[in-house]
C-alpha cells in the first residue's frame, strides 16, 4: 500500500477526493448536504438569507509553497465567515470548490480540509457542498457561505450618519505587517510569528458582529479585508458621507510597534494601508458606543460631505488594496 504522503490527487480522482470531504464532513441533522444534485436548507421564518462567495487563486492570493496547506483552508473558510460577520449575520453553511492540479499529494489536501473543518468547526458551521475539478497547475479555491439574520437588521455599508463613531474591533496591521515579513524573509521571532499567524489565520468576528448588530445605534458595519484607507471610504461613498480619523486612536497591538520599531516600518502605513485584517469596521451613535461590550476602539467621526469633494477628507486618507491597480 502507498503511504498517505505519497498518494497524489490523481490516483485519488474526482469521485474519490468527494468522498473522503463527505466522510469528513457529515451534514447535521435536518440538513441534505454533500452527495446530492443540492443542498437542502431549512428556512427559517422572520429570517433572511445572507450570501457571499469568495475566490483564492494561487499566485495572486497565496503562495503554495509559502502558505502551510493547514493555514490555507483556514484562511479560505475565515475570510467568508468574515463576511457574514460584517453584516451582522449568523453563518449556516459553506460551499468549497476546488480546482486542483491532479499531481498535489493528497497529503497537501488533507491538511487543507484539517485546517478548514478547524476552523469551520470553531463557529459550528457545517461544509454542504461545493464543486471540484482539475487545473492545469495553479490552485483555485471558491468558497460561498451562508448565513441568515432577522429580516430587516443586516447592517449595510450605506447606513452611516453624521456623527456617527467609527469604531474598528482590533488592531490593525498585524496582517500587512506578517506578509511583509515572509515576503522580506525577516527571521521569525515570537513577535514576528504573531504577525505571520494574523495573516495565515484570521479570527472572523463571527460573535462580535451578532452582538453589534443587537445594537440599534450601531448603523453602518463592514469587515476589513482591503485596508481601512480603501475600506472605509466605501462605508462613506454608500453613505454619501466624510470622515474625520484621528491617526493616534488607530489601534496597534505590542507586535506591530516592537517589529517596526527595529526594523523601521511605519507601522501607521501598514496599519491604514495594509489589508486582512479582518476586524469589523462599523459606525454606531455616542450612546450607542456606551453600551458595547464587544472590545472595539474609537478612530474617528462620520462627518457630512463637503461640497468641495466627492471623496473623504484628504487629510485622513492613505490608500489600500485595490486588486487591479499597479503597485
Ligand atoms: P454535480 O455533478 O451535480 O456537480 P458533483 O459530482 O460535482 O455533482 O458533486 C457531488 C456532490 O459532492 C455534491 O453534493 C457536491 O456539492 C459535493 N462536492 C463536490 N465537490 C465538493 C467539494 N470540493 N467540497 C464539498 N463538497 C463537494
Ligand atoms: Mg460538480
Amino acid at each position: 500500500m502507498q503511504a498517505q504522503e505519497d498518494i497524489r490527487l490523481a490516483d485519488l480522482g474526482e469521485f474519490g477526493l468527494i468522498e473522503r470531504i463527505r466522510a469528513r464532513f457529515p451534514a447535521p441533522d435536518g440538513v441534505t448536504g454533500i452527495g446530492d444534485d443540492c443542498a437542502v436548507l431549512t428556512q427559517h421564518s422572520g429570517q433572511e438569507s445572507l450570501v457571499s462567495t469568495d475566490m483564492l487563486v494561487e499566485g495572486t492570493h497565496f503562495l503554495r509553497e509559502d502558505i502551510p496547506p493547514f493555514d490555507l483552508g483556514w484562511k479560505s473558510a475565515a475570510v467568508n465567515l468574515s463576511d457574514i460577520a460584517a453584516m451582522g449575520g449568523k453563518p449556516t453553511g459553506t460551499f468549497l470548490s476546488l480546482a486542483l492540479p491532479a499531481g498535489l499529494p493528497v497529503a497537501w489536501i488533507e491538511a487543507f480540509l484539517d485546517g478548514y473543518a478547524e476552523l469551520s468547526g470553531r463557529f459550528d458551521v457545517p461544509l454542504l457542498g461545493g464543486d471540484t475539478t482539475a487545473s492545469p497547475d495553479r490552485i483555485c479555491i471558491n468558497v460561498t457561505v451562508l448565513g441568515e439574520c432577522p429580516c430587516g437588521r443586516s447592517r449595510l455599508r450605506s447606513s452611516a450618519a453624521v456623527d456617527d463613531l467609527i469604531c474598528v474591533t482590533g488592531p490593525l496591521g498585524d496582517s500587512a505587517a506578517g506578509l511583509k515579513s515572509i515576503l522580506e524573509g525577516v527571521e521569525r521571532d515570537a513577535d514576528v510569528q504573531a504577525l505571520i499567524d494574523r495573516h495565515y489565520r484570521p479570527m472572523p468576528r463571527v460573535a462580535e458582529g451578532q452582538e453589534l448588530r443587537l445594537n440599534l445605534g450601531v448603523h453602518a458595519m463592514m469587515d476589513l479585508s482591503d485596508g481601512i484607507g480603501s475600506d472605509l471610504q466605501h462605508i462613506l461613498d454608500a453613505s454619501e458621507a466624510d470622515a474625520q480619523i484621528d491617526r493616534n486612536a488607530i489601534p496597534l497591538s505590542l507586535a506591530l510597534k516592537r517589529v517596526c520599531a527595529r526594523r523601521g516600518w511605519d507601522p501607521l502605513a501598514l496599519a491604514l494601508g495594509g489589508g486582512e485584517d479582518y476586524e469589523l469596521l462599523f459606525t454606531c451613535t455616542r450612546q450607542a458606543e456606551m453600551l458595547i461590550c464587544v472590545p472595539h476602539f474609537v478612530i474617528g467621526r462620520i462627518t457630512k460631505r463637503s461640497y468641495s469633494s466627492s471623496s473623504a477628507g484628504a487629510d485622513w486618507r492613505i490608500s489600500g488594496f485595490d486588486h487591479f491597480k499597479k503597485h
